[in-house]
């Protein structure tokens, strides 16, 4: 595309170009959700979180769904808050625990994906793209973290797909509370058409205010902008914006924008203090961290191509063998197997002789939707 009077081209390869699946998660209202999760009876009145119940000083920190119909939000003055709701219920909030949740729920988010940036207590990027393999896939990985959030936290969460952050971020808001709202690359255009230009991260009030001078009220409205004119009025801002609403790729997902969280090995070991007397027994142990690990790898949805077993003995000196299996697996059969082939080549040894004994898995991946899929029917 080229810009009127100007030989420069103003869309570039990339920008044409889609190469990411963004997993956007926000907990709804979660300091409120936290909150009615442990005072079932606060569930469906208006509750603010934040403040002092009794001087009713402060500002609105989290306020639920309930008490946002009347207008209330974030930020607000308590004062104004209960002036628009009179019976508005005011809870102090408990810091500690929203970041114990919130520490365990990026836990849970971590296992899907290696490419995770955590945003905020309540707010989290995932990079899908090494996971899934298209937006079927990305929707039943979706589902799934929100099952798992649900499970163990019992608060929800709302989701946005999209082909890159911004998308995601937005899609994220517009389907709230418990929502699941895909944007595919072709759909970007339609999705954003009838959404006002406020929605965008980064168009304040201030800039809202200039948009509405000149006509433009959505997404839709400046897309039908020349060019030109958006270039004229408000630059560098103004064309990002014009392309976003136009589908073409605003941004770029480097690696460098999300921390890898990589799960490299899993492993279990056991001391004996006193000496066991026979072959049986070590198993007896053995057999036990084989399950501690198989268990684990199997709740984080991970495969393993190598085992590993590490024997130390009274006099200190350690020993570690491995094996590699042509095949992913996750089965406690298959670990089991490779450690006793890996056992038998220290049959002379007294098990008296033996201090620690441990399994290590290694040569990890995440399992994929399609993998799941597979693995669940062929084990109907
Ligand atoms: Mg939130």
């Amino acid at each position: 595309m080229i810009l009127e009077n100007n030989p420069i081209p103003i869309v570039t390869e990339k920008e044409l170009n889609f190469n990411s699946i963004i997993l956007y998660m926000d907990l709804d209202a979660f300091f409120a959700s936290v909150e009615i999760r442990e005072q079932p009876k606060l569930k469906g009145l208006p509750i603010i979180i934040g403040g002092d119940p009794i001087t009713k000083r402060g500002v609105v920190s989290t306020c639920s769904y309930e008490a946002r119909k009347f207008g209330i939000h974030s930020g607000m003055p308590i004062s104004q808050a209960v002036k628009l709701c009179p019976e508005v219920r005011i809870v102090k909030s408990t810091h500690g625990l929203y970041s114990k949740v919130s520490k365990n729920i990026m836990k849970i988010i971590g296992y899907y994906s290696p490419k995770i940036k955590v945003s905020g207590v309540d707010e989290t990027y995932l990079d899908l793209f090494d996971i899934v393999s298209d937006y079927e896939e990305a929707e039943k990985l979706a589902y799934e973290l929100k099952d798992d959030i649900y499970a163990s936290e019992k608060i929800t969460c709302s989701i946005g797909l999209a082909p890159n952050k911004i998308l995601a971020k937005i899609a994220s808001g517009v389907d709230k509370p418990d929502g699941l709202k895909i944007v595919k690359p072709f759909e970007i255009v339609d999705f954003l058409a009838p959404l006002k230009i406020s929605i965008i991260p980064g168009v304040g009030k201030k800039s809202e205010f200039f948009f509405n001078k000149e006509g433009v009220y959505t997404c839709g409205d400046m897309r039908s902008l020349s060019l030109s004119k958006v270039v004229h009025n408000w630059g560098k801002s103004g064309l990002r914006l014009w392309k976003l609403v136009n589908g073409y790729n605003t941004e770029e997902m480097s690696d460098d924008k999300f921390s890898r969280r990589d799960c490299k090995s899993i492993s279990d070991e056991r001391t004996f203090f006193n000496p066991l007397t026979k072959w049986k027994d070590v198993w007896y142990y053995l057999n036990d961290s084989i399950k501690t690990i198989v268990s684990s790898a199997q709740k984080k949805n991970m495969q393993y191509r190598t085992i590993t077993l590490k024997i130390r003995f009274r006099s200190f000196k350690t020993d570690t063998r491995s094996h590699t299996i042509p095949c992913y697996c996750n089965d406690e059969r298959s670990v089991s197997y490779a450690i006793k082939k890996l056992l038998l080549e220290y049959k002379d040894v007294k098990p008296s002789d033996i201090r620690l004994i441990g399994v290590k898995i290694s040569n990890i991946r995440k399992i994929t939707c399609e993998q799941r899929t597979l693995e669940k029917f062929f084990n109907k």
